[in-house]
């Protein structure tokens, strides 16, 4: 089924995904220095953009920057004013993605803060998000959607990616990694200020899923 998966994902990249070359470039230079190749696809990069635009996102919060090129995809949906901060643990990672997002023309809307994502939640009193993309390690999820929770504006929209990982959500809950996203989806399903889904997604980043809540 891969094959398909990633030919279908190849179709919608030709005709409607529009990735350009800043974006493409983003990845061959992550490929250059020896990250991983667990950015976002293009489709699901498209699909933060658009999530951004239609909630009219003025600042956005990401949880995981690696080289920055889901940050791109939701930065350049951001008006002249708008802002995006972005928390990564790894500076090697973080001097990547500066250079990927100053090529992509999204430099000065974009705010890398280097070290524990939990540190940098905690240090944020009073900064307020109207979007939120969680995507760093996955043993923390469920906290920093708690933390998400707290910094955001009424109606925010809160995008949690890597939540099915092959099924695995369905098996394991030993592991810290499951145990996790598992917290997560629990606390999404009691918190009142919730509404949320979570949908399954197939590609060239294999059988995955992403979450979507509301924050009221
Ligand atoms: N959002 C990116 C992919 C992020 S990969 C994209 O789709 O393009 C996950 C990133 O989270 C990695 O760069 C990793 O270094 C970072 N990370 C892992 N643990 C972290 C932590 N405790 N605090 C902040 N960032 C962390
Ligand atoms: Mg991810």
């Amino acid at each position: 089924m891969t094959e398909l998966w990633n030919a279908v994902d190849r179709y919608f990249a030709s005709t409607i995904v529009d990735e350009d070359e800043a974006l493409r470039g983003a990845l061959a230079a992550n490929a250059a220095a020896g990250m991983p190749a667990i950015d976002v696809s293009p489709s699901q990069g498209k699909l933060l953009h658009l999530l951004a635009r239609i909630r009219g996102a003025m600042r956005i919060l990401e949880i995981g920057t690696l080289g920055g090129y889901s940050t791109i995809w939701m930065a350049r949906a951001l008006p002249e004013r708008g802002r995006l901060v972005s928390l990564e643990v790894d500076p090697k990672h973080a001097e990547i993605a500066r250079a990927n997002l100053e090529r992509a023309g999204v430099g000065d809307r974009v705010e890398i803060r280097v070290g524990p994502a939990r540190e940098s939640l905690a240090a944020m009193t009073e900064e307020r998000f109207d979007m939120a993309f969680i995507d760093a390690d996955k043993a923390s999820t469920a906290d920093y959607f708690a933390a998400v929770l707290d910094l955001s504006t009424p109606g925010a929209t809160v995008v949690v990616d890597n939540v099915v990982r092959d099924g695995a959500i369905l098996d394991d809950p030993d592991a810290s990694d499951i145990r996790g996203l598992r917290a997560f989806f629990d606390l999404a399903a009691s918190d009142p200020r919730v509404t949320a889904t979570a949908i399954q997604t197939v590609g060239t980043k294999g059988h995955d899923g992403l979450a979507i809540a509301v924050i009221h």
